[in-house]
């Protein structure tokens, strides 16, 4: 393997070394993941690592060697390390002796390769030594990952049946890695099986369709997954994908990252009351659920031929994440239409946009002689109604000249 600093990384040594120590040399390698990208040359995220240790020895072998050990999921197998303040997850080899569509009942194994088919696609099942040596129990995986081909490891139908979660892990692999045609079997499979999407957990789906969407480019796979009539079933709001193409041309022209949130987003229903109803079936957190709310919001209209002037105020009024969030999404209907350098030009004001204050209090307005009260707060919205006509202007005198005649105002208009 080319560049393998992450195999020699000292916090993964430590565990190779703890189990190692336990159950002899080549007891644990490297595998899924990380392996993939490796051979891929694309950036490791995190390290998974195979063993064929049962768990219950993981556990000890971590404990000897003062690494800690989180019992992720003992059941199917799962120990997580924790080393150098990251976590590593350390699966015993396993077959699944019954599936019932999501969960398996496992056996532990010592054998590489029954691992491997229990895996599910043949880039996934890919193996390392922790010299860098590369294990292929499939003997397809290497091909697999150099030609960016997303295949199951075995058949297709029976491995979606054991697991429907494989058929969003099918399209999000496809999204990050995929290159060329897509494998009709598995796309075959996918949409034969897509009615049994409904049986996810709403968080799994959530999950799945983020990790899915914060690929730099989506929109072959999301197109496939409509095609399939695998979108309907995770999305049955969803409309047509032309927000979102736009919304990728977008973060491209404005060489900005994928934003995995707001893609959502545009996949959803155009307005707040709609976008909180898928909201709520995809249980999206309070936070995701307001930011998407937000940006289907109407008001105050951000258009491309308004004035810096009127997107300050709108800035000012909505804050600089929803008036982006909105500017996006608008922009996104005609990334390259007649009003695209418009358009360019307010997400680039938006951008350097630096939140104002208005430079009075309520106490400032009380020593200008208003009575405590709701006088107070009516002065204040006045103000900064003015203020914010006026572009925000910063001397402090000039607001108090404006304040003491909104206060005769009001006075008078007792
Ligand atoms: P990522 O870079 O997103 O972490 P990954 O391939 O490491 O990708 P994980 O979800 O971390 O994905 O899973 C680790 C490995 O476990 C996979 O590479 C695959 O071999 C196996 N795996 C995970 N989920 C499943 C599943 N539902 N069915 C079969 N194998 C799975
Ligand atoms: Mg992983």
């Amino acid at each position: 393997m080319e560049d393998a600093a992450w195999i020699t990384d000292p916090a993964a040594v430590a565990v190779l070394d703890a189990l190692e120590a336990a159950g002899g040399p080549g007891c644990v390698r490297f595998v899924g993941g990380c392996v993939r990208n490796a051979v891929m040359g694309r950036p490791i995220a995190d390290i998974d690592l195979a063993t064929r240790l049962e768990p219950e020895a993981v556990v000890s072998a971590l404990k000897a060697a003062g690494l800690k050990a989180v019992p992720t999921g003992l059941d199917h197998g799962t120990v997580t390390a924790v080393s150098g303040g990251r976590g590593f997850e350390i699966t015993t080899l396993r077959r699944d002796v019954e599936t019932d569509g999501r969960r398996a009942v496992v056996a532990f194994t010592s054998d590489w390769a029954e691992d491997a088919a229990r895996r599910d696609f043949t880039l996934n099942a890919l193996y390392a030594d922790r010299e860098g040596w590369v294990f292929d129990p499939t003997g397809q995986g290497l091909a697999a990952a150099r030609a960016g081909r997303i295949v199951f490891v075995g058949e297709a139908d029976r491995r979606i049946a054991e697991d429907c979660l494989r058929i969003l892990r099918f399209f999000r692999f496809l999204a990050a890695y995929g290159q060329g045609e897509p494998d009709a079997e598995a796309l075959a499979a996918c949409e034969a099986r897509a009615d049994s999407l409904a049986s996810l957990p709403a968080e799994r789906v959530l999950k799945e369709l983020l990790s899915l969407l914060a690929a730099p480019n989506p929109r072959e796979a999301v197109r496939l997954m409509a095609r399939t009539g695998v979108l309907s079933r995770v999305l049955p709001a969803a409309g047509d994908l032309s927000r979102l193409n736009g919304l990728c041309e977008v973060e491209a022209l404005m060489g900005e990252g994928p934003d995995a949130l707001l893609r959502l987003g545009s996949l959803f229903p155009e307005t707040p009351a709609e976008v909180a109803r898928e909201a709520e079936r995809l249980r999206l957190s309070g936070a995701q659920r307001d930011r998407l709310i937000a940006a289907a919001g109407r008001e105050p209209r951000l258009t491309p031929w308004m004035s810096s002037a009127a997107l300050r105020r709108a800035l000012h009024l909505l804050g600089a994440g929803v008036a982006q969030d909105r500017l996006r999404l608008a922009w996104a209907r005609a990334p390259h239409g007649a009003s695209a350098g418009d358009w360019r030009g307010l997400v680039a004001e938006a951008r350097a946009w630096k939140p104002r204050t208005l430079g009075l209090s309520g106490a400032d307005v009380v020593a200008a002689g208003a009575p405590p009260g709701p006088r107070v707060g009516e002065a204040l919205r006045q103000l900064e109604a003015w203020w914010m006509e006026a572009d925000f202007p910063e001397g402090r005198e000039a607001l108090r000249a404006r304040l003491a005649a909104i206060l005769r105002g009001l006075e008078d208009g007792n």
